[in-house]
């Protein structure tokens, strides 16, 4: 069976092609736009989707050497995400499988960051994945292909976003998130002792008050700029450790709770380097076998979309040309 997969939920047009013998290209086109911004613009990410999608669903075909006619089935992100975003996917997704006679299969982003493990690796079920994003922070307890049970999730940012928010608040470009991840191997991660929320909850998150108290942190100096100069890495190490440190306490909690041996990270902060070491730290310490994605399937790609939708397709789980995109993982239950 062969995948074409299509992600467009934000601002990356991806496109992948994956087959019986494993992933055969991965292809990004990143949306620059947006920088001068600070954050992603939904109706200019939609109209670049519009723009590049074709080229780069192209591209992904010659990359795997695979013609048209070749593609069983079209992968693509239903949702969540922006709905401009993932309209414009769908409807080209529609138009391929309808114009071609191809099956259609609607993938769900958030699971697509799970099995996105299983690219290189085969994680072992049952097992809890910690899924850590731009905009979802959730552990979840897998128990079998697309049969997952929500254990808890953030009350009010994700991970992702506190990256984000903080990085901003310390004047670092967005993503703030890798950008953080590069100052603070510098850093003194005991530099400061910001806030760990919520850590009597055992599986839920909330991140608003760190980045909250990194503004005031900030605010009460009247020196802010030479200390940045001089400190910008020990503060984002400090930053990293109260979020990884809250992630993995969790997560560990998770373990305790289900009882399972097999544990993997998804999603765009499960490429933070201090995440992936504490990670890695306490799943040897529980005796669990960490499955974490290489870094070019952490964050958004089409890649997890097409093997997600080869393990659909496998299942029979397909969809029809009713198939609608939505906002919110809410709506998809
Ligand atoms: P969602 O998947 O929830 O819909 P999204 O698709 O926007 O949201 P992803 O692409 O999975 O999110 O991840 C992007 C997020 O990951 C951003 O918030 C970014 O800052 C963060 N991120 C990426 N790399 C790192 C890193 N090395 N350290 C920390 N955060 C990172
Ligand atoms: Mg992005
Ligand atoms: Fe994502």
């Amino acid at each position: 069976m062969n995948i074409l997969g299509i992600e467009s939920s934000c601002d990356e047009t991806a496109a992948a092609v994956y087959t019986g013998n494993g992933l055969r290209s991965n292809v990004i086109a990143s949306q620059a736009v947006h920088e001068q911004y600070g954050g992603v613009v939904p109706e200019l990410a939609s109209r670049a989707h519009h723009k590049t999608i074709w080229a780069t669903v192209q591209q992904s075909l010659e990359e795997a050497g695979i013609s048209l006619d070749r593609i069983d089935a079209v992968a693509v992100t239903q949702g969540p995400g922006l709905m401009g975003s993932l309209l414009v996917g769908l409807c080209f997704a529609k138009g391929l499988c309808l114009s071609r006679g191809f099956s259609l299969i609607g993938v769900n982003h958030m699971d697509a960051h799970i099995y996105a493990n299983f690219i290189d690796d085969e994680p072992e079920y049952p097992f809890v994945s910690l899924t850590v994003s731009g905009g979802h922070t959730q552990l979840v307890h897998v128990l079998g292909p697309f049969d997952h049970i929500l254990l808890g999730e953030t009350r009010d940012d994700a991970a992702g976003e506190a990256f984000d928010k903080i990085g901003k608040i310390l004047g670092l470009p967005y993503p703030a998130g890798p950008e953080i991840d590069k100052h603070a191997k510098g850093g003194d991660p005991q530099f400061h002792d910001f806030p760990q929320a919520m850590l009597d909850n055992r599986f839920e998150f909330s991140f608003s008050g760190l980045k909250t108290s990194v503004m005031y942190y900030l605010e009460d100096r009247e020196d802010r700029e030479s200390f940045l100069a001089e400190h910008l890495s020990d503060v984002c190490a400090s930053v990293s450790r109260a979020i990884t440190e809250v992630l993995v306490k969790k997560l560990e909690n998770a373990i305790e709770h289900t009882g399972v041996h097999t544990v993997v990270l998804a999603g765009g902060v499960s490429a933070n380097s201090m995440l992936r070491a504490r990670a890695r730290q306490m799943a040897g310490e529980k005796n669990c076998q960490l499955h974490i994605p290489r870094l070019a399937y952490c964050t958004d790609n089409a890649a997890m979309i097409a093997v997600t939708g080869y393990m659909m397709g496998q299942r029979g789980m397909y969809s029809d040309m009713n198939l609608k995109p939505y906002a919110n993982l809410a709506e998809s239950r």
